[in-house]
Formats: structure tokens, C-alpha cells, sequence
């Protein structure tokens, strides 16, 4: 196996030929200099679908330029596109990456690559894997989260979007909300009822349809923070291939809670959405902040929140296997990201007063509005801070679970 070393060396040389170095002051760190560039704290893009599937399309070169060598999956097997190397071959390359400008990320975009492809590798058939995996994790194709409905979003197995049996195939009716990417997706991933007889959680089954299949239509959601990320996505009479089913008939919530482990492990701050401690640290310098002794516990606070959040990605980098499904600790990164975004609109606010609602144009002040407006999303996505505390209450604590009158009934007898 190449030697870290080895490797560094040959990545700083792909990098340097593929990628420009970012500025960086004396100690090496990423500089910001206040007043100059782009300034971008987003978390959810206010764009229009051309300029919002140009975003896409450059995370896309990027990660397929990546996918040539396999530098966009370093622990994975060859014949998934990947080198084969450890964890800490992995972590110098991102290391190394985040010293060049390279296109940002997008939600679809990681989806795709992370949450689709890796549970696609551990969950598909033979034919499936060949089909999609490294299409997939190299983002040739994308692929959106057909999960939640109006009446299934924390309770996501109460899905009532049903999937009948004709021959080799199955017939989809039914609506999906929320779903990120859709509309700039090849295929979708669909959490679907098969068995109303069987209680809530045994008679689901998930299959991947082409977003292009007559029956599919897409409608773009308008958000409070502008731009369309989500969709609702309507599925009237869809004929999907039964080889298209991932996992067992009736075995659908293993494989949503497999995904759904990705994206809590997924959703660690490692994104570059919703600003950084840097952009925050500039503002209040640039606003004359810094001596303000109430500014400055709210600073250190701040401060203190992104170390937590740092030192939790580390530790949870060090415990992954490559491989290994997720786990429920996926669930306390997920709460320290969030916690920190939203503790970030926060204290920004309170630096900015009545600049955050009206746009003077003054550089890296009106911006925080997007994020103010974005943050709280993600309270929500990828299920609820009080969903994921359940979780760690009872996978991790190992506290009583929470009464579920309906877990043993057919789903049919459940009040709807
Ligand atoms: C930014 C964003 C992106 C998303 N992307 C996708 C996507 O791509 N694909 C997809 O399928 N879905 C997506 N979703 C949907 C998301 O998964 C759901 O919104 C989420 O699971 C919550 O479901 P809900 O909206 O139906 O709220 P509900 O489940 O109705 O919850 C309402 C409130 O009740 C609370 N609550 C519910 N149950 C409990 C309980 N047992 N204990 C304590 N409190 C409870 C919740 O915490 C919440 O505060 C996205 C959502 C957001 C915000």
C-alpha cells in the first residue's frame, strides 16, 4: 500500500495540476480578507434553476475530475472506483484539498455521492452496485431522497405511497414532499408501502426510479429564503422494474434507516454551507466588536461551539471503519452541526442589529440574512433535533423508548 507520504506527494502534484491554491497567511491558514471576493454564509442557494444547476454542474466536474484517479473515494475498493487506502490517506487528502479553490458543495451533490452510492454498495444486488455505485459516487448521475410525505416525515414509516406488484414489475401512486435535488436528479430512491396488512415498519419496500418515467412530475417548493431547493414529487401509476427494488420485499426500513445513518453521519459541519467561524470572527472586527465584553462572551461561546463540533468530526473520523454502516452517534453530529449553524445566526444578529434585514451593500452584512433565514432548516432535515435526541436517548443511553401505540398493528387499522 502507497505510504502516506507517497501519497502526498502525488496528490499534491494531481492538486497543483488540477486545482489553484487558495491565499493563505503566515501560518498557514485560509485568509480572509474582509471586503474582498465573493461572500457567501448561504446555507439553502436563492438562485434560479439555471444558475442553481450550474453550481451542481461544477461540483459535478469536480468530484468525476477527481473519480479519474480516485481520489473522490480513497477507502473504497477498486472496483467501486476507489484506491483501497485507509482513513488516514483519505484525511490527508482532504487536508490538502482544502488549500485549493475547488467548486463548492451542493445538497444534491452529496446525496448522491455520500448517502446514495454508499448505501447502494452495501444494500444492492450485484447488478444494482454495477449499475449505480460508481455512477453515483463519481456524480455522472444524481440522485434525489424520495422519503417524506405530508403525513410521514418524522414518522417516516407511515408512509402511505403504494407500490403494487404487476409481474416483473411494481406500480408506484402517491406524493413525496420535500425532496431536495429532484428536479435535477436522474433517479430518486422511494420509501413505498407494499403490505397495509403487516404493521407500519414491515410492510415497506424501496425501490429507485428514473425521474423521467412517465407518471413522475416534479413541483418546485418556493422557500422563505428564496430559490426552490425542494419539490413535491407526484407518482401517478409509475411502472419501476422489480430489479430496481433495493433490499427484500418488506424489508424497505432497514434500508431507509441505512441512508438515513449516511446523512446524520453526513450532516457533521465538514459542508461548507451556512459560513464559518472566520466569517464571523471578520465581522466583528470589521464592526469594532471585539472589545465589547458582551460581544466577546458571545464570541467565545461561538467559538467554543465550532472547536466542539471539530473535535466531534475527529473523533467520529477516527472510530469509522471504511465500510461500516453508520450508527446512531451519527445522531450527536448531527445535533453539534446544527447547534452550531443556528448558535451562528445567533450571535451574528445580535452583531448586526437592523443591518441584517436591509441591504445597504456593504460587503459581508446583508449576506448573514440568508443565513438567519436558512439555518433553522436544518433543525428539521434529515429528522428533527427531538427526533435525533430520541434516538441517542434510546440507541446510545439505552433510556426507555417512547410509546408507539401503533408499532404492532396492521397499518391498514391506524388512525390516519
Ligand atoms: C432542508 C430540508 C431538506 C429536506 N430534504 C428532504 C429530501 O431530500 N427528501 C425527503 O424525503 N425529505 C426531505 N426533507 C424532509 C424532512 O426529512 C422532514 O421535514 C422531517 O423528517 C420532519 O418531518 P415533517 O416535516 O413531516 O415534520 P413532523 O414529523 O410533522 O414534525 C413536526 C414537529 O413535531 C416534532 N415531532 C414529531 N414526532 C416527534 C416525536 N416522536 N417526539 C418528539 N417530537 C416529535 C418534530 O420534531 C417537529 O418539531 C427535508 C427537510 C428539510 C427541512
Amino acid at each position: 500500500m502507497t505510504d502516506i507520504e507517497t501519497f502526498t506527494t502525488e496528490a499534491r502534484a494531481w492538486l497543483d495540476a488540477n486545482a489553484e491554491l487558495r491565499s493563505r497567511n503566515d501560518s498557514g491558514q485560509r485568509e480572509l480578507v474582509w471586503g474582498e471576493g465573493e461572500f457567501s454564509v448561504s446555507v439553502f442557494h436563492n438562485l434560479s434553476f439555471e444558475e442553481e444547476k450550474a453550481i451542481i454542474d461544477d461540483a459535478r466536474a469536480w468530484t468525476q475530475k477527481k473519480a479519474e484517479v480516485g481520489y473522490h473515494k480513497i477507502t473504497w475498493e477498486p472496483e467501486f472506483g476507489g484506491m483501497g487506502l485507509t482513513k488516514e490517506h483519505e484525511k490527508a487528502f482532504f487536508k490538502l484539498e482544502s488549500e485549493y479553490d475547488t467548486p463548492g458543495g451542493h445538497e444534491t451533490h452529496s446525496v448522491t455521492t455520500h448517502l446514495m452510492a454508499s448505501s447502494i454498495r452495501i444494500l444492492g444486488t450485484e447488478q444494482q452496485k454495477e449499475d449505480w455505485v460508481k455512477e453515483w459516487a463519481s456524480a455522472r448521475e444524481m440522485c434525489c431522497q424520495l422519503f417524506s410525505e405530508p403525513a410521514a416525515g418524522s414518522d417516516l414509516a407511515s408512509v402511505a405511497t403504494k407500490a403494487d406488484k404487476d409481474g416483473d414489475e411494481w406500480i408506484l401512486n402517491g406524493q413525496k414532499v420535500w425532496s431536495s435535488g429532484a428536479q435535477f436528479s436522474e433517479w430518486g430512491m422511494a420509501v413505498c408501502r407494499t403490505d397495509s396488512d403487516l404493521p407500519k415498519h414491515k410492510g415497506i419496500t424501496v425501490f429507485v426510479i428514473p425521474m423521467d418515467a412517465p407518471g413522475v412530475e416534479i413541483r418546485q417548493i418556493r422557500q422563505m429564503s428564496g430559490g426552490t431547493s425542494f419539490n413535491e414529487v407526484f407518482l401517478t401509476d409509475v411502472r419501476v422494474p422489480d430489479a430496481h427494488r433495493i433490499g427484500d420485499i418488506g424489508e424497505g426500513w432497514k434500508v431507509a434507516l441505512t441512508v438515513l445513518g449516511f446523512e446524520r453521519e453526513s450532516s457533521n459541519g465538514s459542508s461548507r454551507v451556512g459560513g464559518n467561524w472566520a466569517q464571523a470572527k471578520g465581522l466583528a472586527q470589521y464592526l469594532e466588536l471585539t472589545k465589547d465584553p458582551i460581544m466577546r462572551d458571545e464570541l467565545a461561546r461561538l467559538y467554543t461551539q465550532y472547536r466542539i463540533m471539530i473535535l466531534n468530526g475527529q473523533r467520529i473520523a477516527a472510530q469509522t471503519k471504511a465500510g461500516q454502516p453508520p450508527g446512531p452517534e451519527g445522531s450527536i453530529s448531527k445535533m453539534i452541526w446544527v447547534k452550531s449553524m443556528n448558535l451562528m445566526s445567533d450571535v451574528v444578529s445580535k452583531m448586526l442589529g437592523a443591518r441584517m434585514t436591509a441591504d445597504t451593500g456593504e460587503w459581508g452584512t446583508y449576506e448573514w440574512n440568508e443565513h438567519l433565514l436558512g439555518a433553522p432548516g436544518y433543525r428539521i432535515a434529515g429528522g428533527s433535533d427531538e427526533i435525533q435526541r430520541n434516538i441517542v436517548g434510546e440507541r446510545v443511553l439505552g433510556l426507555p423508548g417512547e410509546p408507539r401505540v401503533d408499532k404492532s398493528i396492521p397499518y391498514k387499522d391506524v388512525l390516519k
